[in-house]
C-alpha cells in the first residue's frame, strides 16, 4: 500500500479511529523531515514493534527562536515520501502550522496553551542557549499524541535531553503512550546524522568530526577508569577543533539529568556547539 499523506487533523483522526476499531497498534515517529538514514531507523524499529505506522513531518514553527533557522531549516517532502514508501510508512501527517495553531498563533505565540516541562530541565544545555525550546517541543508532541493517539512513540537518543523531557512529561501527565529510545545513527566518518548537516561546507564538516572523536576519547578514558569529569572535559577541549564555538560539554546523570562530577554507569556526556553558523548536538551514554 502506498504511504498516505494527510495535512488535515481531522482526517488523520478518522483513520486512527478506523485502525483502533480492531485492536490495531499505532506507532508514531514525530519529525521535521529532511530524512535520512536516522529517522529510517526510528521507522523501522517502529514497522517492527506496530501494525501501523505514522510518520510526522512538520517544522514546527513555536521551538524556534526568531533568530534561529525556521524559514531556511531543509524541506523535502517529495523525497521523503518516497523513502516513507519504501519502508512501508501508512500515513505521513503533515500539517500546516496553520492547521496545527490556527492564523492567531501564527502572529503571536500568547494565544496558546503550551505544555512546560519543569524548569530544572528545560532551562540546561540546549535550553539554555534556546529560551522556549522546549516548550515548544514539548508542546507540538502532545498536541502529535492527541492527533495521532499512538500506543508507542520513536525518539533519537541523538537528542538526548529532549528525550529525558518527553519521558518526564509523559509520565507526570498520565499519558497513554509508551516511548521508546533509538540509538544514535552515524555516517561512516563518524559525525551523527542530522538534517542540518546539508548546511555544512567541506571544511565545516571536517572541523565537525572533531565533536564524535571528542566524545569517543571520552569514552575511551572512561573505560580505561578515569572517571573525573574535569580531565576528560579538559581532554575532550583538546580534541575540538579551535573554530569550533563550544556552547556546552556537560555529564549528567541519565536517570535523573542532575549534573555529575563523576562519570558513573548511564552518565550522559552531550555536546553542542557551533561550526560556522551550524550548531550541532552530539551524545554518549557513558
Ligand atoms: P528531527 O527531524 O531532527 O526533529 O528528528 C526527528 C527524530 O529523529 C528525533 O527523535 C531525533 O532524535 C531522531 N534523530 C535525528 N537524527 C538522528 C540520528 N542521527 N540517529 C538517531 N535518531 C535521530
Amino acid at each position: 500500500m502506498e504511504t498516505l499523506l494527510v495535512n488535515n487533523i481531522l482526517q488523520m483522526k478518522e483513520i486512527n479511529k478506523n485502525w483502533k476499531k480492531s485492536d490495531t497498534i499505532v506507532g508514531l515517529v514525530p519529525t521535521m523531515g529532511a530524512l535520512h538514514n536516522g529517522h529510517a531507523s526510528l521507522i523501522k524499529k517502529a514497522k517492527e514493534m506496530c501494525n501501523k505506522v505514522v510518520v510526522s513531518i512538520f517544522v514546527n514553527p513555536i521551538q524556534f527562536g526568531p533568530n534561529e533557522d525556521y524559514d531556511k531549516y531543509p524541506r523535502s517532502i517529495e523525497k521523503d515520501k518516497i523513502l516513507c514508501n519504501e519502508l512501508g510508512v501508512d500515513v505521513i501527517f503533515s500539517p500546516t502550522p496553520i492547521e496545527m495553531y490556527g492564523e492567531n498563533v501564527i502572529l503571536s505565540n500568547n494565544e496558546l496553551s503550551f505544555v512546560c516541562p519543569p524548569y530544572s530541565i528545560v532551562d540546561c544545555m540546549c535550553g539554555k542557549s534556546r529560551p522556549g525550546h522546549f516548550d515548544g517541543v514539548a508542546t507540538v508532541v502532545t498536541k502529535l499524541f492527541n492527533i495521532v493517539k499512538p500506543d508507542y512513540a520513536f525518539f533519537g537518543q541523538k537528542d538526548a535531553q529532549q528525550l529525558f523531557i518527553i519521558k518526564k512529561f509523559v509520565k507526570d501527565l498520565n499519558m497513554d503512550v509508551k516511548i521508546i529510545p533509538c540509538p544514535i545513527i552515524r555516517d561512516v566518518d563518524g559525525l551523527a546524522l542530522s538534517s542540518r548537516n546539508t548546511y555544512l561546507s567541506e571544511n565545516e564538516r571536517k572541523i565537525a568530526l572533531t565533536i564524535p572523536k571528542s566524545l569517543k576519547e571520552i569514552k575511551n578514558l572512561y573505560l580505561s577508569g578515569i572517571i573525573d569529569t574535569g580531565i576528560l572535559f579538559d581532554t575532550a577541549i583538546s580534541i575540538l577543533d579551535k573554530n569550533i564555538e563550544l556552547d556546552y560539554l556537560e555529564f549528567r546523570d541519565f536517570n535523573t539529568f542532575k549534573k555529575v562530577d563523576k562519570v558513573k554507569e548511564n552518565t550522559l556526556v552531550a555536546i553542542a556547539a557551533k561550526v560556522g553558523k551550524t550548531r550541532l548536538i552530539d551524545n554518549e551514554i557513558l
